[in-house]
């Protein structure tokens, strides 16, 4: 007998699973709502164009090679991505508050982050939303974090239950760590307004909790890369820490490339020696600089600047991410770190990016706005308004297990069974078939 015949079979992802399902269906009519991978009105996956210009140009060039990125990855790729999620003009960028990995897309940047935390910060509890990406617990209990949860999503409103929210993070211990969807969660496609993240980021700082930010969908959500970093911008201007987990895989459909980032940004350090004869409020790194230039003799006074102790914090943390990654995976692929910072860099090609990404964004709201209307033709009994409330790419339809199997059984769509649809796996030509099954489903 095999060595490994007592392993037991492992239940199938609840979330990739749906696609072997759905792959072994024969039914010319299936469709897959399961996995969130963009599609066309087609139902072709999408290569973004300005993606297949990134590649051509480099495999054009000659002088590229295929060695070893560091361990940290690509230092360009880097930089640009914290400056794609904090912003050009951040003051936390600006003076080396900012510490940025490569990792294997969101999920191998929340694991190390998760894992960094795990060795190097006091409280080891995160707070994660119900419901949430059914992977976060998993990666977070395995990098060694306890996991806790708060309420996020109100059945009943299919709306965000803020007092329970509020409530929870009020209750949970100082310090806690508290994973946060930075724009279009999933699974439920409901985000807090502006006014309410503003209460929450005075909650949380007031606890001086630590924000751990998932961007999986920058841009995907409204369609603006600036304005679906929002949340994370206004943490990280209060000057107090945070992380964030970057995923290129939706807004620059490179699934498969694996290419994301985690970005821990610092505390500004206050000046605690002033530079001579000069009253400084606290120096940004422009100031300081500029003071420099001015008077050379000044450089002395450096160890005692705020820039300077939060390059040396920067620093000491990037050491032990170094440690995180090396036993992990050594370091990361260059193939889609290499597309994405040539996308980045170049502005013309960043232009054509958001146009592109902006046209997907407008497509999924398209599908919104269609199937309520088709729900509504047919006088499917029911308020659906949450379709078109919510946002990003997927729909928490409020549709049960069973309604869900039902529709999988008789018209061969496949979804997750706590209902989540994806609006990115929809057409205007399978939106009738949709109706039909959420029809017989809920009548
Ligand atoms: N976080 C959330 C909320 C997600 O939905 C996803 C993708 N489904 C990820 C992280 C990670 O995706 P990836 O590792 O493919 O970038």
């Amino acid at each position: 007998d095999s060595v490994f015949a007592h392993v037991v079979r492992a239940p199938e992802d609840p979330i990739l699973g749906v696609t072997v399902a759905y792959n072994k269906d024969p039914s010319p009519n299936k469709l897959n709502l399961g996995v969130g991978a963009y599609r066309t009105e087609e139902g072709k996956p999408l290569v973004l164009n300005v993606v297949r210009r990134a590649e051509q140009m480099l495999v054009n060039d000659q002088s590229r090679v295929k060695e070893y990125l560091p361990i940290v990855g690509l230092a360009d790729f880097n930089k640009l991505s914290a400056k794609l999620i904090f912003g050009a003009d951040s003051p936390a960028i600006q003076e080396n508050r900012v510490t940025t990995v490569q990792c294997l897309s969101g999920t191998g940047s929340l694991r190390v982050g998760a894992e960094f935390l795990a060795r190097h910060y006091h409280e080891r509890t995160i707070y994660i939303p119900v419901p949430t990406w059914g992977n976060h617990p998993k990666v977070f209990t395995l990098a060694g974090l306890t996991v806790k949860t708060y309420r996020y999503y109100n059945p009943a409103t299919r709306g965000l239950d803020f007092e329970g929210l509020l409530e929870d993070l009020s209750a949970a211990p100082s310090r806690a760590i508290v994973l946060l969807h930075a724009c279009a969660h999933n699974p439920t496609g409901v985000d807090p307004t502006l006014e309410q993240w503003e209460q929450i980021r005075k909650l949380m700082r007031s606890k001086a909790m630590l924000p751990f930010f998932d961007s999986a969908y920058q841009g995907f959500a409204s369609g603006s890369l600036d304005g679906d970093a929002q949340s994370v911008r206004m943490f990280v201007a209060d000057g107090g820490e945070c992380l964030a987990a970057q995923s290129y895989a939706k807004n620059m459909g490179l699934y498969g490339e694996r290419v994301g980032a985690l970005s821990i940004e610092q505390i500004e350090i206050p000046v605690v020696s002033v530079v001579v004869g000069v009253k400084e409020r606290r120096n940004s790194f422009k100031d300081i600089l500029v003071l420099f230039v001015r008077v050379p003799r000044l450089m002395y006074f450096c160890h005692d600047s705020q820039v300077c102790k939060s390059a040396d914090v920067s620093a000491k943390v990037e050491s032990q991410l170094k440690l995180v990654i090396r036993p992990m995976y050594s370091n990361p692929p260059i193939h889609g770190a290499s597309i994405v910072a040539t996308i980045l860099k170049d502005s013309n090609m960043y232009h054509e990016w958001t146009v592109e990404l902006k046209a997907m964004a407008d497509r999924i709201i398209s599908m919104r706005q269609q199937l309520f209307n088709a729900l509504q033709a047919k006088g499917t009994p029911g308020d659906w308004s949450h379709i078109i409330k919510q946002i990003g790419m997927f729909t928490f339809t409020g549709l049960n297990a069973e309604q869900v199997a039902f529709m999988t059984k008789e018209y061969h769509i496949y979804m997750t069974s706590d209902g989540r649809i994806s609006m990115a796996g929809l057409s205007s030509r399978t939106v009738p078939h949709l109706v039909d099954a959420i029809h017989a489903a809920v009548t």
